[in-house]
């Protein structure tokens, strides 16, 4: 059941639009953050701004913490860690799924519930259509809370491996990143040739808006360890991303990422799977972490 009160501890552009989302809900919100200034406009909104984090732990049975990573929370609650008893801590902090574990046991080991978080969306987007967030942990502490977790975004809860929220996080952002500089390689490009990024958009949109068919077309196949070059062939995709680097260096561009998945393709190559599907790479990815 919603407890209608909570404790946010960050104050950064995602903690700021979090707090903003409860109040506008009606929650008793108290803040605290470590430059105290960041709460002026929140208070001006009707949220306590607690003077010590010790103050800010007391004040609800639920914490969420939302920092730039977890060393932050060690810094923070291990200012008052006699005043986490009883508590429940939900950390929305950005970090690896081994850390997450790390910092359940750490929070645990003082007496807290504890659950791990991770937003996938900008501040902008807190409390918005489409806004998502991961949940790890103890099953019924999620349930307690869910109502008003659910005021930040929808509450996705992964399972109870506290690194599970962290690690669908960081999948997120592992697709994320790479194809946000995939992007900007292809604007580069397109800038070096007289294109903008205004004239690429259109096409530039089109290209990511047509991968959830291919996602679609080999995701039971990638589960099934299918890598039939039925469709296309590893060689082809070789031959096809040697064009990209070429067209990148000729326009004088840096081309160090699409060379990466050249270095990639070569390597799939040399290992024999030319005929099998460039998703066979996934294969020689797992063995390169073994
Ligand atoms: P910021 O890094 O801007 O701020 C987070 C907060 O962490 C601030 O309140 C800052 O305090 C505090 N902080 C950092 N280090 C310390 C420390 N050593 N001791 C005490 N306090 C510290 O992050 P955001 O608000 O942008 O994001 C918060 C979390 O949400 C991050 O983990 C981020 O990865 C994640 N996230 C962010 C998104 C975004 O678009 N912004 C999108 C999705 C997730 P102070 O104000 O004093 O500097």
């Amino acid at each position: 059941m919603s407890k209608q009160s909570l404790t946010l501890v960050g104050l950064g552009p995602m903690g700021s639009a979090m707090a903003d989302a409860y109040l506008a809900k009606g929650y008793e919100v108290t803040v605290w953050n470590r430059t105290a200034s960041k709460a002026e406009p929140l208070v001006a909104k009707g949220a306590v701004l607690a003077p010590t984090v010790a103050d800010a732990l007391a004040a609800h049975e639920l914490v969420l913490l939302s920092l730039t990573d977890h060393q932050a929370m060690y810094a923070i609650l291990g200012q008052a860690t006699e005043a986490l008893e009883g508590r429940t801590v939900v950390n929305l902090s950005s970090d690896t799924p081994a850390k997450s574990r790390e910092a359940a046991d750490w929070v645990n080991g003082h007496g807290a519930a504890y659950l791990t978080g991770g937003v996938t969306v900008p501040p902008h987007r807190i409390a918005g259509p489409g806004a998502l967030t991961f949940y790890s942990g103890p099953r019924e502490v999620f349930e307690e809370h869910r109502a008003t977790l659910e005021v930040i975004s929808a509450a996705d809860h992964r399972g109870e491996d506290q690194g599970l929220a962290a690690l669908y996080y960081q999948l997120q952002l592992d697709i994320f990143w790479t194809s946000l500089f995939s992007w900007l390689h292809a604007v580069a490009v397109a800038k070096a040739n007289g294109i903008s990024a205004a004239d690429l958009l259109p096409y530039a949109s089109g290209t990511l808006a047509s991968m959830p068919d291919f996602l679609g077309f080999y995701t039971p196949r990638l589960d099934e360890g299918n890598f039939a070059g039925d469709v296309e062939r590893l060689s082809m995709g070789l031959a096809s991303i040697e064009h990209v680097v070429e067209t990148g260096l000729d326009s004088g561009v840096d081309s160090s990422l699409p060379t990466a998945v050249l270095e990639l393709l070569r390597r799939g190559f040399d290992a024999g799977r030319a005929e099998d599907s460039a998703t066979s790479i996934v294969e020689l990815l797992k063995q390169a972490s073994a």
